[in-house]
């Protein structure tokens, strides 16, 4: 894919970037492999006053960063700012708590002292995407610096402004050269880049396509993967649930971001007795949503971030209308300039279906009726992804039951499906491998050495 800013809003097409040549990614590489000894060997009170000052550099250019993520994929202006201070917050929160995380761990053994202790790998590539283009990158990028690695980022090819703008960060908070290092270059050249014996370790943020082939050639050089791939949420809602709260987090988890996240409800299963009234709910206030231009304050649903993504999301929604699933609203790209597609709200739909097998990406609601809780259960497994899932219940103990239940990384009762620092991410199945933020987090990219003494 070229590596070039189009504005989603207008289509028009904003700039070019030159790929990096071989040398380029070689110097990168070199200045990584280079920066290693010292950056790892830094007490962590080092590291982490450069972390806070990213934080804080993050925070003092809010309105810029933010803009240029409206600029290149189309995330309303209030999402932007909310983004840059939540990378700003998981800063902030290793620079707090990876000294404690990646304490030495004592464990009994036949041992006179025994223990395991962490180490740094050396160099992660972070392969990222463009849906969250900030958030991505410093989930990945806080705690690999905090265990003492450095780290490299190959960001998605729509969104060079923001990758260079992260780099920009870096710099300008003092991290020494070759800490954070950036490659301009396309998916398919990621490959020889993680056979390069100066690279340590891969996280990919990304579809299971990237994450396949990414994990295939990391496999190759037996080097190890953590992958966030695509899912497919669901939103169960049982016949006693909060049917206005339900609504309102379902509507608001449905369409953040133009409906691009990976977390966002993507099937609503409804059972039977409250389904019609949920639906009645959901659609007036899915209807109530402002959709237009990103860089408005009062937006809450911009465009598309690309105009090949709408069209394979009106493929999904055409296929599956065809298979006999219901248009309640929307289901169709808008008229005019831009990658708009319209607010969409699709029932009836069953398995066999685009908008049941695979991963909705963009502003389509997707309504699946069920029986009952068992029923709602085995549709909400019923899928090849596994990362969150929600269940909207008054009965705490039957939601927690059924939150244990469900096949995925997370489970939420009553509330958003949400990423926090403080609590481990994830998916499982076509989902991924692997946990981000938190002390897993963190526990990903290093070394776990056991010590044992006599
Ligand atoms: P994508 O097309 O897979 O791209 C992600 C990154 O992988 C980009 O940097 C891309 O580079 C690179 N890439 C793509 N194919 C590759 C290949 N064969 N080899 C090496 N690198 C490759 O995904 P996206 O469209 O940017 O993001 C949307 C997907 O990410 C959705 O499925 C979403 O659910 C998932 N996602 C998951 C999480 C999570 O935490 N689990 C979070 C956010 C998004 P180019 O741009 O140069 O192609």
């Amino acid at each position: 894919m070229a590596i070039a800013t189009i504005n989603p809003y207008d289509g028009n097409h904003v700039k070019s970037f030159s790929a990096s040549t071989a040398r380029e990614i070689n110097a990168v590489l070199a200045g990584a492999a280079q920066a290693v000894p010292d950056w790892s060997g830094m007490e962590f009170a080092g590291r982490a006053a450069l972390m806070r000052r990213a934080a804080a550099v993050l925070r003092s250019g809010s309105g810029h960063w933010a803009r240029l993520m409206t600029l290149e994929m189309g995330k309303t202006a209030r999402e932007a700012r909310a983004e840059i201070e939540k990378c700003a917050a998981a800063c902030e929160f290793y620079a707090a708590h990876a000294r404690d995380f990646l304490a030495d761990t004592r464990i009994e053994s036949d041992a006179g002292l025994s223990y395991v202790s962490f180490f740094p790998l050396g160099t992660i590539l972070g392969v990222m995407p463009w849906n969250f283009p900030f958030w991505q990158v410093f989930r990945f990028a806080a705690p690999a610096l905090m265990a003492g690695n450095t780290v490299l980022l190959k960001h998605a090819s729509n969104v060079p402004q923001c990758a260079l703008a992260i780099e920009t960060i870096f710099r300008e908070s003092g991290f020494p050269d070759g800490v954070f290092g950036l490659l301009l270059i396309s998916g398919s050249d990621v490959g020889k880049v993680i056979a390069d014996p100066r690279v340590h370790a891969v996280s990919v943020t990304g579809s299971e396509e990237a994450g396949r082939s990414i994990a295939t050639a990391a496999g190759s050089a037996l080097k190890k993967t953590v992958l966030e791939l695509g899912g497919s949420d669901a939103f169960i809602v049982l016949e006693d649930a909060d049917l206005e709260a339900a609504a309102a987090t379902g509507v608001a988890s449905r369409y953040i971001n133009g409906g691009q996240s990976c977390i966002a409800a993507k099937r609503f299963i409804l059972v039977d007795p409250v389904a019609r009234d949920f639906i009645e709910l959901f659609r007036r206030k899915a209807g109530a949503l402002r959709q237009g231009d990103p860089a408005a304050e009062d937006t809450d649903v911009g465009p598309m971030a690309r105009a090949d993504l709408r069209d394979h999301l009106h493929r999904q929604v055409r296929e599956s209308i065809e298979r006999g699933a219901v248009a309640l609203m929307g289901c169709a790209p808008a008229a005019g300039p831009g990658f708009f597609y319209d607010i969409s709200l699709l029932d009836r739909v069953t398995a066999g279906m685009p908008a049941y097998d695979e991963e909705i990406f963009g502003p389509v609601a997707v309504m699946i009726h069920a029986r009952d809780e068992e029923d709602a259960l085995r549709i909400a497994n019923d899928s090849r992804y596994g990362l969150g899932g929600s269940i909207w219940t008054r009965d705490i103990p039957r939601g927690e039951r059924l939150a244990r239940r469900l096949q995925s990384g997370s489970a939420f009762v009553n509330g958003l499906v949400k990423s926090d620092a403080r609590l481990p991410f994830g998916g499982i199945k076509a989902s991924g491998y692997g946990r981000e933020l938190s002390v897993l987090g963190i526990r990903e990219f290093v070394n776990a050495k056991t010590v044992w003494i006599s």
